[in-house]
C-alpha cells in the first residue's frame, strides 16, 4: 500500500480510496496507491508554502547544492532497487530501468553543481544608477509528470526547480508512481525539510487539474500530451501561473544517400524501439532520399524481424506498453494502417514466455506512409515506424516540418554543409547530426516549438524557467 508523501510523512488520502497498480507485463493488480483529490493537493501546497516560507527561502545555493549530491548518492547506492520498482510498475526491461535510475543520480548531480551558478548582471545605464538583476525563485512549484520516464522526468524538473531554490509538489502519472515514492523517501534520509517535496497520487482529471487550479502554486512544469497540456495552460492562465510544457514529438529520422549507413542503423532501431516506443523524442518517422530508399528498408527491415518483446526481466529488446488502453491505441493505429493499404515492412515478435495478459505489441515497419496519414502526424506512443522517401532537401526539409509537433529531429549525412542547413531548417527543439539523442544528455537543453509545448528542461537552461527574473535599479546621486 503506498501513500502520499507530504510534510516528510507517508499519510492516506482525504478520500481514503485506492487505485490499483497493474503490473504491465501480466496485467496483474499487486499493490495501491492512494486516490487523492483537491484535499490532499491542498495540504501538500500548505505543506510547502510552510516549508519555503520558513526555511528553504533563506538556504543558499551552495546549502542546497550539498542536499541534492547527498540525494544523488543515496539514489545510486539504491539504483538497483529503484530498477526494480520500476521494472515492476512500468514493465522496462532491466537494462532501460536501470538507466533511468542512472539518469536520475545525473540530473540530482548536475543539479547540485548548476545552482550556486546561477546569477544576475549588472547593466549600464544612466549616469548615478546602479542596475542590477537578481534570479529568484517562483517558491511553490508543481510538477505533473507522466508514465513514461517517472524517474527521468522526476530529475528534471525537481531537480532544476529544488536548485533554483523553489519547493516542489509532484503529481506522478496514475499509472507510476512507486519509484518516486521512494525517492521521496531517499530525501528525508539526504535531509530535506519537511514540505520541501511533496508527492500527491491519483487521477489526473482529479489531482493534476487541482495542482494546476490551486492559488497557492507559483509555477507548473508538464509533460505529457497535447491534450492535457491545452487543459493545464487553460487553468493556470486564470491566474497567470506561468507553465513549462513538453508535449511530445513526431521525430524525423533524416536519412540522406550519402550518410553512414552502419553507423545510422542502430540509431534508428534504438530511437523507436527505446522504452516500446513511448518516449517523447522517439524517432518515429523515417525519411529517407529516394535513391537509398529501398537498400535502406531491406536491411532495417531485416534488423526488424530480429526483434523481441517480452518480460522485463528477460531484457529483451521491449517490455510491454504501459497499460491495456495503451496497447489498444497502438492496435488501432496498425489496424488502421492495414484498412488503409499501408504495407507492412517487417515485425519483429514477442517472445512466447510472455504472458498473453500482458500489454505487448510487436515492433512493427511500414513503409510508403503518406505525410498527411495519422501514423505520420500522431504520436503512437507504441513501437512503430513510418517510413517514407523524398527527393532531394527542400522535400526532406518539407516534410520534416509537416506535422504539429517540433521536439527532436535527427539528420544522417556527411555533406556539412548539409549538415548546418538542415538543422537551421528543421523546426525542432534538438537536431542531432549523426547521432540521435546524444545518450540523453542531462545538460542538452530539451523542449519544443509549434505543439511539442513551450519553455525549456535539462540543462543549466532549465533553471532560467525555474527563476524570476527582478531588475533592481538604484539612484545614488
Ligand atoms: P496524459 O497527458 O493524460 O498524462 C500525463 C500526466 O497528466 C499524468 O500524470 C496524468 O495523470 C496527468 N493528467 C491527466 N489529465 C489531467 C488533467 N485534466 N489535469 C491535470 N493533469 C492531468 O498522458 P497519458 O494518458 O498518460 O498518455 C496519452 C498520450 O499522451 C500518449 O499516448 C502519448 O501520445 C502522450 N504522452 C506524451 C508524453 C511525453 O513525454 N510527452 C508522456 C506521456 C504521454
Amino acid at each position: 500500500m503506498a501513500l502520499n508523501h507530504i510534510h516528510n510523512t507517508a499519510v492516506r488520502s482525504a478520500s481514503g480510496q485506492t487505485l490499483p497498480v497493474i503490473d504491465p507485463a501480466t496485467g496483474e493488480v499487486y499493490d495501491t496507491i492512494e486516490r487523492s483529490n483537491a484535499a490532499d493537493i491542498d495540504a501538500a501546497v500548505r505543506a510547502a508554502r510552510e516549508c519555503y516560507e520558513g526555511t528553504w527561502a533563506r538556504t543558499t545555493a551552495a546549502e542546497r547544492g550539498r542536499l541534492l549530491m547527498k540525494l544523488s548518492r543515496l539514489v545510486a547506492e539504491h539504483a538497483d532497487e529503484l530498477a526494480a520498482i520500476e521494472q515492476r510498475d512500468c514493465g522496462k526491461p532491466v537494462a532501460q530501468a536501470k538507466a533511468d535510475a542512472l539518469a536520475l543520480v545525473r540530473y540530482f548531480e548536475f543539479y547540485a553543481g548548476a545552482g550556486d551558478k546561477l546569477h544576475g548582471d549588472t547593466i549600464p545605464y544612466l549616469d548615478g544608477y546602479s542596475v542590477l538583476t537578481w534570479r529568484e525563485p517562483h517558491g511553490v512549484t508543481g510538477h505533473v509528470v507522466p508514465w513514461n520516464y517517472p524517474m527521468q522526468i522526476f530529475g528534471r524538473c525537481v531537480g532544476g526547480a529544488l536548485a533554483a531554490g523553489n519547493v516542489c509538489v509532484v503529481k506522478p502519472s496514475e499509472d507510476a508512481c512507486l519509484s518516486l515514492l521512494r525517492v521521496a523517501e531517499l530525501a528525508v534520509e539526504a535531509g530535506f525539510p519537511a514540505g520541501c517535496i511533496n508527492i500527491v497520487t491519483g487521477y489526473g482529471h482529479e489531482v493534476g487539474d487541482a495542482l494546476a487550479r490551486h492559488p497557492g502554486v507559483d509555477h507548473i512544469s508538464f509533460t505529457g500530451s497535447p491534450r492535457v497540456g491545452t487543459l493545464i495552460q487553460q487553468a493556470a492562465a486564470e491566474r497567470h501561473c506561468p507553465v513549462t510544457l513538453e508535449l511530445g514529438g513526431k521525430g524525423p529520422q533524416i536519412v540522406f544517400a550519402d550518410a553512414d549507413i552502419d553507423a545510422a542503423l542502430p540509431f534508428i532501431v534504438n530511437a523507436i524501439v527505446q522504452n516500446s516506443g513511448q518516449t517523447c523524442s522517439a524517432g518515429s518517422r523515417l525519411l529517407v532520399e529516394r535513391s537509398l530508399y529501398e537498400p535502406l528498408l531491406e536491411r532495417l527491415g531485416q534488423r526488424f524481424t530480429e526483434l523481441r518483446a517480452g518480460p522485463p526481466a528477460m531484457n529483451l529488446d521491449l517490455g510491454p506498453l504501459i497499460r491495456q488502453s495503451q496497447m489498444e491505441r497502438v492496435q488501432g493505429f496498425l489496424a488502421q494502417a492495414e484498412a488503409d493499404g499501408i504495407a507492412t515492412v517487417a515485425q519483429g515478435r514477442v517472445a512466447p514466455e510472455a504472458a498473453s495478459t500482458g500489454y505487448y505489441a510487436a515492433p512493427t515497419l511500414l513503409r510508403d506512409v503518406p505525410v498527411d496519414h495519422r501514423l505520420a502526424q500522431e504520436e503512437v506512443f507504441g513501437p512503430v515506424l513510418s517510413a517514407m522517401a523524398f527527393d532531394d532537401e527542400d522535400h526532406a526539409v518539407r516534410i520534416a516540418n509537416a506535422t504539429p509537433f517540433g521536439l527532436v529531429a535527427g539528420v544522417w549525412t556527411r555533406d556539412g554543409g548539409r549538415q548546418f542547413r538542415m538543422a537551421k531548417r528543421v523546426r525542432a527543439g534538438q537536431v542531432f547530426i549523426n547521432n540521435y539523442g546524444a545518450g540523453g544528455g542531462v545538460e542538452l537543453p530539451f523542449g519544443g516549438v509549434k505543439s511539442s509545448g513551450h519553455g525549456r528542461e535539462k540543462g543549466f537552461e532549465a533553471l532560467y524557467g525555474f527563476t524570476v527574473l527582478k531588475t533592481i535599479a538604484i539612484k545614488h546621486g
